[in-house]
C-alpha cells in the first residue's frame, strides 16, 4: 500500500467526511446495523492490513490489565518491569500506552505483530468497525479518518450510500 499516496488523498477527503460524520451523530438511517455490515465487508476485500501497518507504525494501543497480565507472562517478566522496559502512562487519562512509535512489537520487514494471539484488546478490535451501536464512535473514526485506509474507505462509503438512498 502506499502510505503517501493514502494520506493525499485522505487530506483531501478529511474535512467532508469530518462532516458526514458529525452529521451521522445526529441523523441516523433505519438500517445503519446492515449497511455498515455489508459496507465493512466489501472493504476488506480491498485492504490488506500486511501491506499497511500503519497503525502499528504510527499510532499506540492502550493496555488493559488483564493485556498486561498475558503479555508480560509470554516475556516472563513481572508486570512492573514490562511497564517498565516499554511502556508510559497517558498523562491524560493514566492509560498504559507504548512509550515508542512503531511498535515495538512490530516486525518492520513483514509487517507482522510479533504476539499476534496475545495482542493488547484496542489491537484486535482495531479499527472498531464493528463497535455497535457505530454511530458511538463517531470520534474515534473521525480521528481515524487519515491513519487507518479501512476506515477511511468505509466512512467513503458509507457517505456515499446514504448520499444516495436518504434525503440528507
Ligand atoms: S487496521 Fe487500518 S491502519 Fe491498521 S493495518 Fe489495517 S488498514 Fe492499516
Ligand atoms: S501489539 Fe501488535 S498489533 Fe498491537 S500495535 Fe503492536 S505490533 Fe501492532
Amino acid at each position: 500500500m502506499d502510505i503517501k499516496k493514502f494520506k493525499k488523498r485522505a487530506a483531501g477527503n478529511k474535512g467532508r467526511l469530518k462532516k458526514f460524520l458529525a452529521k451521522l451523530d445526529r441523523i441516523v438511517p433505519e438500517d445503519m446495523p446492515k449497511l455498515v455490515k455489508e459496507t465493512d465487508a466489501r472493504v476488506w476485500k480491498a485492504v490488506d492490513c500486511l501491506a499497511c501497518a500503519n497503525c502499528c507504525k504510527t499510532m499506540t494501543p492502550t493496555y488493559t490489565a488483564s493485556d498486561l497480565k498475558r503479555i508480560a507472562a509470554h516475556f516472563n517478566m513481572s508486570v512492573k518491569a514490562f511497564k517498565d522496559k516499554w511502556l508510559m502512562q497517558d498523562e491524560d487519562n493514566g492509560d498504559w500506552v507504548n512509550k515508542t512509535t512503531p511498535c515495538q512489537f512490530l516486525n518492520l520487514k513483514t509487517n507482522k505483530c510479533s504476539i499476534y494471539e496475545i495482542r493488547p484488546l484496542d489491537c484486535s478490535q482495531f479499527p472498531h468497525h464493528n463497535k455497535k451501536p457505530f454511530d458511538l464512535y463517531n470520534d474515534t473514526f473521525t480521528q481515524n479518518l487519515d491513519k487507518c485506509p479501512a476506515t477511511n474507505e468505509l466512512i467513503l462509503q458509507l457517505e456515499k450510500s446514504v448520499k444516495q438512498d436518504y434525503v440528507w
